[in-house]
Formats: structure tokens, C-alpha cells, sequence
């Protein structure tokens, strides 16, 4: 009796411990998943550009009397291909140094702030040949990360830019309501789907990889938006535009 107590004792702790250890590396699997799958997203997107740089220069390689001029496209195209890596490293150089959990640093600012990046907007729109609005209704200061807030409105401007044609209109309004900062921008580009909007916030999601390739972008600006939005305490959310294009929506602690 003492015996089969004991094993039957024994087998119930060993199941209990194998349970309890597996729920409690959960959270440790995870993490291990997601960095995982953000180092092979990362070594993906880096492969193109390499092997399209490789190529490029092997065929300079093989046209050794040739000058500048002739091989401008070639040159060209790499320093293109050079030019995409910088922007993904530094990408997930943001990111990752985020993932460490930087913690803003809040200053007073006032509507001059916000009416400066407007400035440099509206002349991009401009250069680009589309139309960039903007509304402030901020009376007196609000607490923000100075950095963090213009690199967080840079991406969805640059969004906006990217993925509205030639008649592209885009709107950035800011307003304080009771304790809450609102920032909303506006686009009357193609919008996007219902399924979409749960995913475009992931690492390297990217709606039309053929079209955002010709566009520039690796998946990463809305994941890192999102990070700086956390790490303010906020939340971003993404809607449709009325009559057309897309809409996202920042609320936070006017702190
Ligand atoms: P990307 O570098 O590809 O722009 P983001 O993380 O910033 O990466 O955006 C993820 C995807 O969400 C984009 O590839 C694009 O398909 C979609 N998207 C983002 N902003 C807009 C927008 N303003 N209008 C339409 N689609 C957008």
C-alpha cells in the first residue's frame, strides 16, 4: 500500500510539474517566437536588397573599361538598393532600441510646436503636388515627448503621402479634449479593408508587398507608432475616411 501511495504520489507530481513548467515558459516560449520571427522578417527584407545589390555590382565587374556614365544605371540602382537598407536598419534600430522600453520625456509645448511640423508638411505636400491641411485646437501648453510625437505624426504623414495619388489630400488635426490630446490624420488614399486593419500594426505587415517594395516601406512604420503611442500611455486606432481613404486616431493623457 505504501508503495503504490508513493508512485501514485510521485506520478501526480511529476504531472504537476511538467503542467506548471510548460504554463510558466509560456510567456518565455513567446517571447522566444516573436524574436524569432522578427530576426527571419528582418534577414527577408535585407535579402532582396543584397542579392539585387550583388548583382549590380557583379555586373560592373564584368564591364571593367566602362565609365561612370555608361554604368549610371547600375550605379544608380545600387545606391538606391544602399540607400533602402539604411532606411531598414535604422528602422529596426528604432524599434528594437523601443522594445527596451525608452520612457518619454515630457515637456511643455505649445500650438508653435505643432505649427512648425505643420510648416514642413504642407511644403512636402506641396513638392509632392498634394493638398495638406491642418487643424489645432490647443489652447495654451500640453505635455509631450517633443521627439516622440513628431516622429510618431512623421509616420503617418509619410503613410499618408505614400499611399494617396497625385490628388492626394491629407489633414492632421490636434485637439485637447477635457484631459485627452487627439491627434487624427486623414487621407483620401485607396483605405483600408476591415481584415487589414487588425494587421497593419504587426511587425512587417505590409497590405500590397508589390506596390509598398516600389513605395519604399518595410512593414514597420505603424508597429513603431504604436510602440511610441504605449509608451505615452495612449492608443491608435485606424477607421475608414468619409467618403474614401483611411483615418487614424491617436488619444492620450494631455499630461
Ligand atoms: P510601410 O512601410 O509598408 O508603409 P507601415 O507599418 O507604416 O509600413 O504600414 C503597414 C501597411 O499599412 C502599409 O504597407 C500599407 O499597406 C498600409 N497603410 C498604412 N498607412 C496607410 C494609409 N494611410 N492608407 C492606406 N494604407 C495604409
Amino acid at each position: 500500500v505504501i508503495l503504490t501511495t508513493m508512485v501514485v504520489f510521485w506520478v501526480i507530481s511529476l504531472g504537476a510539474s511538467i503542467y506548471l513548467s510548460r504554463w510558466s515558459m509560456k510567456p518565455v516560449i513567446a517571447a522566444y517566437e516573436k524574436q524569432k520571427n522578427f530576426v527571419e522578417n528582418a534577414s527577408h527584407e535585407l535579402r532582396t536588397p543584397l542579392a539585387i545589390l550583388q548583382n549590380r555590382l557583379e555586373l560592373l565587374f564584368q564591364r571593367p573599361m566602362a565609365t561612370i556614365i555608361d554604368e549610371s544605371e547600375n550605379v544608380s540602382q545600387s545606391l538606391a538598393e544602399v540607400r533602402n537598407m539604411r532606411i531598414l536598419t535604422s528602422n529596426l534600430l528604432n524599434l528594437a532600441k523601443r522594445d527596451d522600453g525608452i520612457k518619454p520625456v515630457y515637456t511643455q509645448v505649445t500650438r508653435h510646436y505643432f505649427e512648425k511640423i505643420f510648416e514642413n508638411y504642407a511644403m512636402l505636400a506641396e513638392n509632392a503636388g498634394k493638398t495638406f491641411s491642418s487643424e489645432l485646437q490647443l489652447d495654451g501648453n500640453v505635455k509631450l515627448d517633443e521627439a516622440l510625437i513628431k516622429q510618431l505624426l512623421t509616420i503617418l504623414f509619410d503613410n499618408a503621402m505614400k499611399y494617396t495619388d497625385d490628388d492626394g489630400q491629407i489633414n492632421i488635426r490636434v485637439e485637447k479634449v477635457s484631459q485627452n490630446l487627439i491627434l487624427t490624420t486623414s487621407d483620401n488614399g485607396p483605405g483600408i479593408s476591415d481584415d487589414d486593419k487588425k494587421k497593419i500594426f504587426d511587425r512587417f505587415y505590409r497590405v500590397d508587398k508589390a506596390r509598398t517594395r516600389q513605395t519604399g516601406g518595410f512593414g514597420l512604420g505603424l508597429s513603431l507608432a504604436q510602440q511610441i503611442v504605449q509608451s505615452c500611455n495612449g492608443k491608435i486606432e485606424v477607421h475608414d475616411n468619409k467618403p474614401k481613404g483611411s483615418q487614424f486616431i491617436v488619444k492620450m493623457k494631455a499630461v
